[in-house]
C-alpha cells in the first residue's frame, strides 16, 4: 500500500526546509534495545547523520533519555517547549492504565508527568511521528498477556486517524529490535521528504516501510529450497528448513535473511534459529511458543511436497484462528 490514497497531495511544509531535523526521542516500556541497534548503524552511522556527512541529511538528537548529556529539569525544559520542526520518535510501549502512571518522565511543578501525556502533547506538533520497535509500534512484549499496565503502541494511543503536521500517519518500524538500516533508512527517506527531495515512505497495511517489510522472511531465506522440496530439520543444527521447529518466516515480513544482522553477518534462520516473528503486529502472543518440535514420527507415506502443503495449510488455518491486531 502506498502511504495513503492522497500521498500525491502531501507536501512538505516550507517552514521545514532548513538545515537539520531535530529528533525528540521518548522511551517507554522497553529494553532500550532499539537505541542500541540504532547506535550500531554503519552505512550511514549515527555520527554521519549528526554531522551531515551525506547532505542534505542532518539531524540533531535534542532529547534522548539514554544518550543525552542533560538531565533532570534541564532535560524536561527541552520538551516542554519543543522546537518548531521536530520528528517525534517513540521507543517502547505506552502504559495507559491509571492514566499512564506506570511510566513517568519526571515532574513539572511537583506534578508527575507521564509518557502517555507527553506523546499526546507532542505528536500533533511533530512533523512526523515514528514508532521504533515492536513495543512502540504494536505494544510488543509489554502488551503480551496479561498486559497488567494496558500497554499500547503509539498508533493505538493516538488513534488510527492521527496525522502529523505533514499529514503523515504514525510510521511503524517494528522489530525486537529493528535492524539499524530500517531505522536510518526510514529516517533518511523521511528527511528527504521533509526537504522536498523524495516522496514520503511507502507504507504497508500496518504502516511499516514497504522497502524493508515488503516481503516475508521466508522469501529471502536460503533454506526456502528445502521448504519447497518438503525437507525439514527435525532438530536444531540440521541444514534443512526450520518450519517444523517453529519458524514463522512464511508468515512474517522483514528482509532479515538478505540484509543480515550484527555487521551484516547473519540472521535468525541463517544462524540456525527459527524466525520468531518479532516484526509481526501480534508478536509475541500469537507467535508463541517460539520453538516447537515436530510430531514423531512423521508419517512416512506422506510424500515431502504434500507434507509441505499440509503444513502450510495448517499454518494458514492457525493464522485465521488468531485475532489479528488490525481487527482488535
Ligand atoms: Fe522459511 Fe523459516 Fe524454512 Fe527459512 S527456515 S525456509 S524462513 S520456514
Amino acid at each position: 500500500m502506498v502511504l495513503n490514497k492522497n500521498s500525491a497531495e502531501i507536501k512538505p511544509s516550507p517552514s521545514s526546509m532548513g538545515d537539520d531535523i531535530q529528533l525528540i526521542w521518548l522511551q517507554g516500556q522497553g529494553c532500550t534495545g532499539c537505541t542500541v541497534s540504532f547506535l550500531q548503524a554503519d552505512f550511514p552511522g549515527v555520527v554521519d547523520l549528526l554531522v551531515g556527512a551525506i547532505p542534505p541529511i542532518k539531524v540533531s538528537i535534542d532529547y534522548h533519555p539514554t544518550i543525552m548529556l542533560v538531565w533532570g529539569d534541564k532535560a524536561l525544559e527541552l520538551i516542554k517547549k519543543p522546537p518548531e520542526r521536530f520528528v517525534l520518535i517513540v521507543e517502547g510501549a505506552i502504559p495507559t492504565k491509571d492514566d499512564g502512571v506506570y511510566c513517568l518522565m519526571g515532574e513539572v511543578e511537583g506534578k508527575p508527568i507521564t509518557l502517555l501525556e507527553y506523546v499526546r502533547t507532542l505528536a500533533p506538533k511533530a512533523l512526523a511521528t515514528i514508532a521504533i520497535g515492536t513495543c512502540a509500534s504494536f505494544g510488543g512484549i509489554p502488551r503480551g498477556h496479561p498486559n497488567p499496565t494496558s500497554a499500547k503502541g503509539v498508533m493505538d494511543v493516538l488513534g488510527r486517524d492521527y496525522r502529523s503536521k505533514l499529514n503523515l500517519p504514525v510510521i511503524n518500524i517494528p522489530g525486537c529490535p529493528p535492524h539499524p538500516d530500517w531505522i536510518t533508512g526510514t529516517l533518511i527517506n523521511l528527511i528527504l521528504f521533509i526537504k522536498g527531495k523524495a516522496p514520503p515512505p511507502s507504507l504497508d497495511e500496518y504502516n511499516r516501510p514497504s522497502m524493508f517489510f515488503g516481503k516475508t522472511v521466508h522469501e529471502s531465506c536460503p533454506r526456502a529450497g528445502y521448504f519447497t522440496e518438503g525437507e525439514f530439520a527435525k532438530s536444531f543444527g540440521e541444514k534443512e528448513c526450520l518450519l517444523l521447529l517453529g519458524c514463522k518466516g512464511p508468515d512474517v515480513r522483514g528482509d532479515c535473511p538478505e540484509r543480515k544482522w550484527n555487521g551484516r553477518v547473519s540472521a535468525c534462520p541463517l544462524a540456525g534459529g527459527v524466525c520468531i516473528g518479532c516484526t509481526d503486529p501480534d508478536f509475541p502472543d500469537a507467535m508463541s511458543p517460539f520453538i516447537y518440535y515436530p510430531p514423531k514420527p512423521i508419517p512416512a507415506f506422506i510424500p515431502p511436497p504434500t507434507l509441505t502443503i499440509l503444513l502450510y495449510g495448517y499454518g494458514i488455518k492457525k493464522k485465521l484462528e488468531r485475532k489479528p491486531w488490525k481487527r482488535r
